[in-house]
């Protein structure tokens, strides 16, 4: 019983949020990311020796969700407190922790994530991006796309991969690439999304990094990998469960007060059942995502990772239903510029996009899940 229901604490964490993201509207995102910084938000999941607040993942995707559902969403924290900071306080050195951690929770500090390339998308196990050895330093050669913020970000933790020398297999490892590093450019893509934070084209033309710019074991890439893509998953969802609850308040708001046969539109049932389902929709994926939190934070990293997929899913799922049945309820203002819903279309389809598709995630459960065979 007790395990569905919120603790206190998480409660008591809702509400500072919640009020913390209304008295910010309006506020740009840079000086909104910093309070929030202040106020231990954004590094609530990082360890306490670090400057962090040394809480989980369970208690950054609550805040992700707060920010969202008060129409003032932080996309990065999606990257740098939660898979940066993750693999960082896991898998760093001690003095990649001292450089990093303290500065990311602090707010001083951001941090990108680059995974994808142009010929491997979902398939992240054909990324091309090598790393071979020079002496002590690493050289870094590859493409990325669709990767966030690096403007923003003082350094992109790139995921790329080395030549075993036994095997000649490759394997994936994650370097820290700063943002000015010769070598390293990035294209602004053309996105039609009204976000403050942008998607970039990267390519890194032999980029050298000293040896300390690999994070983690180089023999251990792949469950270094997934410590940080379980979190990027729970903190999509909360993401996406923030928006659908921002898009479905506008919607009830409207409903209750717009009349034209003299009830207001929200007592026809045609209107009031589809907010109901997106309701619905959002608090089961809240609890998918609670359980993937709690999984995560309890160090059950397989658990997790069923749940973490399950939980995106259904959030991307649930926040496109509720914006499409937002821009639906307000009629023609729905689609206007000054009620600002119309805009959520296209960043409500990112959730169903990335960072796993929702086919992917279908595949992933047919396999892995049910035990049915692959088709590719
Ligand atoms: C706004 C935004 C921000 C992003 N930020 C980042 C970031 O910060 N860092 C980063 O690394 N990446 C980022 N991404 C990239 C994102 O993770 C990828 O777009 C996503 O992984 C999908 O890859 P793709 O676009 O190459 O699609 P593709 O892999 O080309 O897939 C295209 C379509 O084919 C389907 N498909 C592919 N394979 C299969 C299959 N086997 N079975 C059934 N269907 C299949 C997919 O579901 C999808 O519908 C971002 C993307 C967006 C849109």
């Amino acid at each position: 019983m007790t395990t569905l229901v919120e603790p206190e604490e998480h409660q008591a964490l809702r509400k500072a949020v919640a009020s913390f993201a209304k008295t910010h509207d309006g506020v740009d995102n840079r000086r909104m990311w910093q309070d929030a910084a202040k106020l231990g938000y954004i590094g609530v999941n990082l360890p306490e020796e670090y400057g962090g607040g040394g809480g989980g993942i369970s208690e950054l995707a609550l805040v992700c969700e707060e920010m969202g559902a008060a129409g003032n969403p932080l996309l990065m924290m999606i990257v740098s407190p939660a898979i940066c900071g993750t693999v960082i306080s896991r898998f760093g050195t001690e003095q990649q922790k001292r450089e990093w951690l303290p500065a990311l929770a602090d707010g001083s500090r951001l941090m990108a994530f680059g995974i994808t390339e142009p010929d491997a998308g979902s398939n992240s196990h054909r990324i091309t991006t090598t790393a071979r050895r020079d002496g002590t330093d690493w050289l870094l050669t590859g493409r990325k796309v669709f990767v966030s913020g690096v403007d923003i970000a003082d350094a992109t933790l790139i995921v790329g991969r080395t030549e075993d020398a036994r095997t000649g297999r490759l394997k994936p490892c994650l370097f820290i690439v700063p943002r000015d590093a010769e070598g390293f450019s990035r294209r602004k893509i053309d996105m039609e999304l009204s976000a403050e934070e942008k998607q970039f084209e990267l390519v890194l033309d032999d980029v050298r990094l000293p040896a300390d710019a690999l994070v983690g074991d180089e023999d251990a890439g792949l469950l270094q990998l997934f410590a940080g893509l379980n979190p990027e998953r729970i903190m999509t969802a909360a993401f996406a469960i923030g928006m659908g609850r921002h898009a479905l308040g506008r919607a009830v708001e409207y409903a209750r007060e717009r009349s034209v046969w003299g009830a207001p539109i929200g007592a026809h049932q045609a209107i009031a059942h589809p907010l109901a389902q997106a309701h619905i929709d959002l608090e089961l994926a809240r609890l998918m995502m609670q359980k993937a939190a709690r999984l995560y934070d309890a160090g059950d990293d397989v658990g997790a990772g069923e749940a973490a997929n399950m939980a995106k899913y259904a959030a991307g799922e649930a926040c496109v239903k509720a914006v499409d049945q937002a821009v639906h309820t307000l009629g023609g203002n729905g689609l206007t510029r000054e009620f600002g819903i119309a805009r959520l279309i296209t960043a409500s389809r990112v959730a169903r996009i990335a960072p796993v598709s929702r086919e992917m995630i279908l595949n992933y459960v047919s396999h892995q899940t049910l035990g049915l065979p692959k088709s590719y």
